[in-house]
């Protein structure tokens, strides 16, 4: 991928993802804990690669959930075009079940989460991919981000009194008016001391799939088909993608197919792609390689190696105890309430509880 290099603004915004995910109850207070934290980020960074999470027994009990063949990649030999079947399976309930969301919201932190799954599957390094929208509607933070190894997490946060007034408006309301105008970020992190790439763009098209697409038109100049579906049916919620991508440049192209020839197998591709259904999508009894090959067998699609996708959330005790750490007697003593500090992991819905006087700058 050819990310615009923004290093400054990368790193700022990877600290807005980064505590995006833990939040110091009570929160909405302006000067209030949240604030600071945001500015204090190194020892929670610094934790975050500290312990290898099956090694963290802080860490909550999260579901101990791998699905096998969460991303399914394929390609048509000679021609300019790849893909990515994405299916979270049981994994969708597991990361989106935990949050008390409106139904659509819910439907749009799944198409997220599948989105992100699909993407980061696409990195040529170590590292993980985070897909962040954040606007001024009613879904006021959409965040997904998955590493290279298939570390899924990602939720909305949705304010209630404005959902409840856009649902009597609009029961069905597009991504368009759930996040209302603002910016779609898509952050390549290569861990450590590497740097970290970012585009964003703003918020256009209705969909979340129409706003994935204008960021690869305008901020990578490369051509993509996205289709994203997430539903609730009788197992729980299901989240699923087919994430097709033109190849750019000579490598894997027969050498005898010429541009009008690639302009043409890339709009086939897009045709057989537009048959797919959400139910289709949705439908874990037709396994990825036959619905790729329903799709696209008559081009001869090959499968490539499929990928794995786990509950990805890396919170633990260790790390949210490095944070309060950073903060000062004064403002430990001010998020306190009846003696306890309460964080909690956006991911997770999880509460992780302090006694005051357990944490803190001792000495
Ligand atoms: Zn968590």
């Amino acid at each position: 991928m050819c990310l615009q290099r923004l290093p400054a603004a990368a790193r700022a915004v990877h600290t807005q993802l980064c505590y995006g995910g833990a939040r110091i109850k009570p929160a909405g207070r302006q000067s209030g804990p949240s604030a600071l934290a945001a500015r204090r980020r190194a020892p929670y960074l610094e934790a975050m690669t500290a312990t290898p999470a099956f090694l963290d027994t802080n860490r909550p009990d999260v579901p101990d959930i791998v699905v096998p063949r969460g991303v399914t990649p394929f390609h048509l030999p000679g021609r300019p075009v790849r893909g990515r079947l994405v299916r979270l399976g049981a994994l969708a309930e597991a990361l989106l079940g935990r949050h008390q969301n409106a139904y659509v919201v819910t439907q749009l932190a799944g198409q997220a989460l599948a989105l992100a799954a699909g993407l980061s599957s696409a990195l040529k390094y170590r590292g993980s991919f985070s897909l962040q929208a954040k606007g001024d509607g009613p879904v006021a933070m959409l965040l997904a981000d998955c590493t290279q190894e298939g570390a899924l997490r990602g939720y909305a946060r949705a304010d209630a009194d404005r959902m409840e007034a856009l649902l009597a408006d609009d029961p069905n309301p597009s991504a368009a008016r759930l996040l209302g105008q603002g910016y779609l970020a898509f952050t390549v992190d290569q861990g450590g001391e590497m740097d970290r790439y970012q585009g964003i763009v703003s918020i256009e098209g209705e969909s979340l799939s129409a706003m994935a697409l204008h960021y690869f038109r305008t901020s990578e100049q490369l051509q993509y088909d996205v289709h994203l579906a997430a539903g609730q049916g009788t197992e729980g919620w299901r989240a699923a993608a087919l994430i097709l991508e033109r190849v750019a440049g000579e490598g894997g192209i027969d050498p005898d197919l010429d541009s009008a020839a690639q302009d043409e197998s890339w709009r086939t591709a897009l045709t057989l792609a537009a048959t797919l259904t959400d139910a289709e999508l949705l439908d874990d009894t037709l396994l990825p390689d036959r619905l790729i090959w329903r799709l696209f067998g008559g081009e001869g699609a090959v499968l490539d190696r499929p990928r794995a996708l786990a509950y990805g959330c890396r919170c633990s005790r260790a790390k949210l105890s490095s944070i309060l750490g950073s903060f000062g007697d004064a403002d430990l003593d001010e998020m306190a309430v009846d003696g306890d500090i309460v964080m909690t992991c956006e991911f997770c819905k999880w509460d992780f509880r302090f006694a005051r006087q357990d944490v803190g700058r001792q000495g």
